[in-house]
């Protein structure tokens, strides 16, 4: 998951507020090889090696079972507790013996947070569970509460077609639907025994290689186990295309970093590879092939971006450039199914130089709106502009028409005839899109933009889960929810006082900047106690601000009445973050 999501960490915290994935009716054809990838992730539990056995189809990422002399060793945990048990279930149908170590290889939610069902349901009273990650895996999956989870909350729910119905939604490419809802329930266990470059280890008498790989994710590690020449790759080798760029939103995917990964992986004799998407491949010859190929694949699109970059190419003009050659354009593990080299090549231009694309045309542009008028007028007023859109949507042209339809819609956001050939033009691009991501992009905002759809929050993390999460990231957090423009003539201090976790935090607004600091000022307009989950909870939303502030907080310095005013400084501008061009309309 990739964040919320692979990468698709979609736990919500401070007001964030994603689609509710209720799903809705959204006539569409089904390009018939994404529907054919279908066949890379039935239900099923596959012998990957003797001993070793993958779970796939159960969510959106395998799991998979190692068996040893005396015990059980499990990689990667699935999305939710239920996802969680129902694979445990097929696990203990095959050996009887007790769990003994949890490894993750890699952050994202749908690997690690059905954890706790695995243990539940497969260990033994006094048989300790070792749980092995990379020293920064934990920290990354606690970042569920950083500044962004609005937007990625929204974007990953659009990526992942979470409101798709199943005429509409084929599959995410590299496994069935992401199973993450309102309803879901979570069981991380935080890592018990983690490492910065690798790892030897014998576990149940298993031979163990952990083995830093960045790549998909910065935390990211494979696991080799040379008794059966078996390696678990994570995320770094799928049967898709690399996702190099993830359209959810991401910081740079290094793949230089990537590429050398998957060259350690081809130093080693590899006879079984176990992805964490899709399914197994084997065989020493057809192995060093794929993993050959992928990383030419991520090599040659990153070496040609910086070729073209050096020439003074743009972005846009880079794209249309760097396309693979045939013998990697064929390669059955370098189809776009999840990524995509032409978001990649985006990725790996920004990556290195930023936003600026080198025309100074585009160092200060127009605002889009007053952009949007001149084009209006140059195209003889808005009927006109509106007789191309006709022309171009029966032509084809739908790119061209979700562009006209978007200077259209910047003059008149409410022109239903406009907005409706919008929603055509999406839904076209969205069937005729063989990536995954790229269909339920079009085909959600379709759906938002129809029906007019004002996205529902999921709920918060459970009360453990928001224990775990330190109060530095929720504070963290909240300065980037100042509402800064009610704030320039103001200079306040707060202090707060969590007893169950003994810390105090001062929240200073000063002129439209919360400073934060981890400690008590001594002189605040305000002293407030409060339990450090209650705190988290508000903030979240899981309980109404209102009522908490009345009832679970006791206050030594000012009140609930000031207090209360001083909150609202942090309530969120919207409650789920439109696509563009409409999120900047009516703020
Ligand atoms: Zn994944």
């Amino acid at each position: 998951m990739k964040g919320l999501i692979c990468g698709a960490a979609v736990l919500v915290l401070l007001a964030a507020c994603t689609p509710q994935p209720e799903q809705a009716a959204l006539s569409v054809a089904q390009p018939a090889d994404l529907a054919a990838q279908s066949q890379e992730f039935p239900r099923s539990i596959e012998v990957v090696a003797p001993g070793v056995w993958a779970a796939i189809g159960y969510g959106l990422a395998n799991s998979l079972l190692i068996e040893g002399s005396d015990g059980l060793i499990v990689i990667d945990t699935m999305a939710t507790l239920a996802e969680g048990r129902a694979v445990a279930a097929e696990f203990r149908k095959l050996s009887e013996k007790p769990l003994k170590a949890i490894i993750y290889t890699h952050n994202h939610a749908d690997h690690v947070f059905g954890a706790q069902a695995f243990v539940d349901a497969l260990s033994q009273a006094g048989v300790p569970v070792q749980v092995l990650a990379h020293d920064s895996t934990a920290e990354y999956v606690y970042r569920v509460a950083s500044a962004y989870r609005p937007i990625l909350s929204a974007r990953s729910f659009r990526m992942f077609g979470t409101a798709l119905d199943d005429a509409g939604f084929i599959n995410n490419g590299l496994g069935p639907r992401l199973a993450i809802d309102a309803d879901s329930e979570f069981g991380f266990i935080a890592p018990n025994q983690t490492f910065a470059e690798g790892l030897t280890t014998t576990i149940a008498g298993v031979e163990l290689e952990l083995v830093h790989a960045p790549g998909e994710t910065a935390d990211q590690i494979f696991v080799w186990l040379p008794q059966t020449r078996t390696l678990a790759v994570g995320d770094n080798l799928y049967k898709a295309f690399p996702n190099l760029y993830t359209i959810r939103g991401t910081p740079y995917r290094s793949p230089k970093a990537w590429a050398a990964s998957i060259d350690k992986m081809r130093a080693l004799p590899v006879e079984h590879i176990a992805p964490s998407h899709t399914r197994p491949l084997h065989g020493a010859e057809r192995v060093q092939t794929v993993l050959t190929n992928y990383r030419d694949a991520i090599r040659y699109v990153h070496d040609q971006t910086v070729r073209w970059t050096n020439a003074g190419l743009t972005p846009d003009e880079i794209v249309e450039r760097v396309t693979l050659p045939p013998h990697l354009a064929s390669e059955p593990y370098l189809q776009p199914f999840y990524g995509t080299p032409r978001w990649s090549v985006r990725s790996v231009f920004a990556g290195n130089l930023g936003w600026f694309d080198g025309n100074p045309a585009q160092l200060d542009p127009l605002p889009p709106a007053e952009e949007a008028a001149r084009i209006v007028q140059l195209a003889g007023g808005v009927e006109a502009l509106k007789q191309q859109l006709d022309t171009a949507l029966s032509a084809g042209e739908e790119q061209w028409a979700l562009q006209l339809s978007d200077w259209l819609l910047r003059v008149e956001p409410e022109d239903a005839a406009v907005r409706q050939q919008r929603v055509t033009a999406l839904t076209r691009l969205g069937e005729r899109a063989t990536n995954p991501n790229a269909r339920h992009y079009y085909l959600m905002s379709a759906l938002e933009l129809r029906d007019g759809r004002r996205l529902k929050p999921v709920s918060a993390g459970t009360p453990e889960m928001l224990r775990s999460i330190p109060m530095e990231s929720i504070m963290t957090a909240l300065a980037t929810n100042l509402r800064a423009e009610d704030s320039l003539q103001m200079n306040r201090k707060v202090v707060i006082r969590f007893p169950d976790i003994e810390q105090a935090w001062t929240l200073w607004v000063r002129r439209g900047v919360l400073e934060t600091i981890p400690a008590a000022h001594d002189d605040p307009e305000i002293d407030v106690t409060v339990d450090s989950v209650v705190w988290k909870q508000m903030l979240s939303r899981q309980i109404s601000p209102a009522v908490t502030i009345a009832k679970d907080m006791q206050f030594t310095q000012g009140g609930a009445v000031s207090f209360s005013r001083f909150m609202l400084l942090f309530r969120p501008v919207r409650e789920a973050p439109e696509p563009a061009p409409f999120a900047a309309q009516g703020l």
